[in-house]
């Protein structure tokens, strides 16, 4: 894999984020590419790590320690790296947008080939510690450079954020049946799981199925109107692939929300890389549902391989992916809240995509991080804390029907009817952000 052109990325970065209008005009020096002419009244140069040399590249190390990183996000620890040139010029000895490249073209990935038996690529293969994806640290940075524009500029300087982020509240609808009705294997998987007797009872409709939830987590929405984000899958063939078909009569009580949620579609284990079968599964949605299907996909099993998952979504006709997370820890895999454009190492160009990154996942929480209810509960407050920006942060959360199987998962349903009644937090639909 080649990486060229990587100031366009950052070029792009730093020309859309909204507080550059504030001010008369901006320069930047970066990696000794001058971007923008000289003539302009601020210039802010950022330290040359040389990361971008192309041996520096082959390494799928971050251009500083993990505590310079951290160190460089907070308001204080930045003032360190800042030294006053003139007046209008500002020299930080920090190589900011190397490091906002290296988060969010996830370039660590390009160059460590290890992954899990999902072909995923875990927060535990990091070269980072796994704390330093609780805050989204890019947005931090750039918030620290507002701050220094606004300073040198003579503009008053932003007050502290207040308040919360918006919440994202979205479902992926992958198993309708815990116990599927009179399979063989499911007796003897149920048998040595000790739910014989439960199975039994959901076979004779004697107990309703754990995970035939859709009615619980419909009724919450209806309740609280919260606005939700649904994913069904349109098709796959994987044994861990969707054991309903798009007529299965348990996806009823998501009729009652049709008018007033947003529907997108939950790619198929196999379809990450594959932009026909990403469109045809889109199209069995869309006859499905008998209207569009918004073009918002996220990936099974978070299955997202930068950039080519990008690219296949992008060439099935999808413009907002919503799979950025990791699969074992929760947090901000990008190191940024709220949406961006994905950046393709391959082409050195940003993709017609938007990526809106997940935040906080119930199985991650339960399965892979370990957490009881309720430290489970205090990890959501602290990340949704975290989302909070000056500039469109939001705290997106993904909760399954599937959790309602206590026997499994204990009272970790409860975590998030819990979490969204008891906030005063904004909700969002994915498409809105
Ligand atoms: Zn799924």
């Amino acid at each position: 894999m080649e990486l060229v052109h990587p100031h366009i990325c950052i070029a792009s970065i730093l020309g859309r984020l909204d507080y550059w209008v504030d001010v008369p005009a901006v320069s930047y020096a970066c990696s000794g590419v001058q971007t923008v002419p000289d003539v302009l009244p601020i210039r802010i140069e950022f330290e040359n790590s040389e990361f971008f040399k192309a041996d520096k590249l082959m390494s799928p190390a971050a251009p500083y320690p993990a505590e310079t990183l951290l160190e460089t996000a907070t308001v204080e620890g930045f003032r360190k790296f800042v030294e006053i040139v003139s007046p209008g010029r500002v020299r930080v000895h920090f190589d900011l947008p190397a490091c906002a490249w290296w988060f969010l073209s996830r370039h660590e990935e390009s160059r460590i080939e290890k992954r899990d038996s999902h072909g995923r690529f875990l927060c535990s293969y990091s070269t980072l510690p796994p704390e330093l994806y609780d805050q989204p640290l890019v947005t931090r940075w750039f918030e620290r450079v507002e701050d220094l524009v606004r300073k040198i500029s003579g503009l008053p300087v932003r007050a502290p954020m207040v308040g919360t982020a918006p919440i994202a509240v979205t479902h992926d609808v992958d198993l309708l049946r815990k116990f599927p009705l009179f399979s063989p294997r499911c007796l003897v998987r149920s048998y040595r799981e000790g739910r014989l007797g439960e199975c039994l009872k959901v076979w004779f409709r004697r107990q309703k199925d754990p995970y035939d939830a859709l009615d619980a987590l419909t009724h919450l929405h209806d309740e609280t109107g919260i606005p939700g984000t649904w994913f069904l899958m349109g098709g796959g063939t994987h044994p861990s692939d969707a054991d309903y078909t798009l007529s299965d009569h348990r996806l009823a009580p998501l009729g009652t929300r049709l008018d007033c949620d947003t529907f997108g579609l939950h790619g198929s284990y196999d379809s990450y890389l594959d932009a026909k079968k990403i469109y045809h599964e889109a199209v069995s949605l869309a006859e499905a549902l008998k209207q569009r299907v918004k073009p918002i996909i996220r990936q099974h099993y978070l299955r997202l391989d930068i950039p080519n998952t990008w690219l296949a979504q992008s060439e099935a006709g999808f413009t907002v992916d919503a799979s950025g997370g990791f699969a074992d820890r929760c947090g901000f895999r990008h190191g940024w809240t709220g949406a961006f454009r994905p950046y393709s190492p391959l082409t050195g160009r940003e993709l017609p995509m938007t990526e809106i990154p997940l935040n906080a996942m119930d199985m991650t929480l339960s399965r892979y991080e370990r957490l009881d209810p309720e430290s489970a509960y205090k990890r959501m407050q602290t990340l949704h804390a975290n989302s909070l920006s000056r500039h469109g942060g939001v705290f997106t959360i993904l909760w399954h029907n599937t959790l309602n199987d206590r026997v499994v998962h204990g009272d970790m349903y409860d975590v998030f009817d819990s979490f969204v009644r008891n906030t005063s937090a904004r909700f969002v639909k994915l498409d809105t952000i």
